[in-house]
């Protein structure tokens, strides 16, 4: 691998004040960090309905999920979560409320969804998407589901629903700690 910022050579070491093993260039002495990703997505409801699409993409092709993805530079979460919904669901979101935080430190992942109400009853599947349809709860497809993450959120939503009480949640997803 070579440097981002000089194009040199880079090697692992730990750099002096670090306590880490670090990328870092041989010429310009550049440490190239690698931090953990942020995933944002949308719970969209409409009533007592929510949105799920169906993967058009690896991995877990042909599974159901809910519209999420990489935040990109430069938007804030929220605004990454409505993107990704409407990329993926063809669906547009507004009130949207956090509601979902999960560490996946096995994949240097953080994964944050909000509750989001669907604008109107338009959404179409994007490119990303086999289908995207409307489940009530009871009609979920669990055996079906695409991740850890996914399922973690709508079980929780299943049990805030129960109780009418939809707070903050915050879980661990690791593979000591599989999705409850
Ligand atoms: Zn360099």
């Amino acid at each position: 691998m070579f440097c981002e910022a000089c194009g040199g050579r880079l090697t692992t070491k730990i750099p002096p004040g670090d306590g880490r093993l670090r990328a870092v260039c041989m010429a310009c002495g550049h440490i190239r960090y690698d931090n953990p990703k942020l995933v944002v997505g949308c719970i969209p409801l409409a009533g007592s309905r929510l949105l799920l699409c169906r993967r058009a993409i690896e991995p877990r092709y042909g599974t159901w999920t809910l519209p999420a993805g990489f935040m990109e530079n430069g938007e804030s979460t929220a605004a990454g979560a409505a993107r990704e919904t409407l990329e993926e669901a063809g669906a547009q979101v507004t009130d949207l409320v956090p509601y979902m935080l999960i560490d996946v430190p096995d994949v240097h992942q953080v994964h944050l969804f909000f509750r989001a109400t669907l604008l109107d009853s338009r959404f179409e599947c994007g490119d990303e998407s086999l289908e995207a349809r409307l489940f009530e709860e009871d009609e979920l497809p669990w055996n079906e589901l695409s991740f850890p993450t996914v399922i973690a959120t709508l079980r929780q939503h299943v049990r805030d629903r129960a109780s009418g009480q939809f707070g903050f949640h915050r879980h661990t997803i690791s593979r000591s700690a599989p999705a409850r």
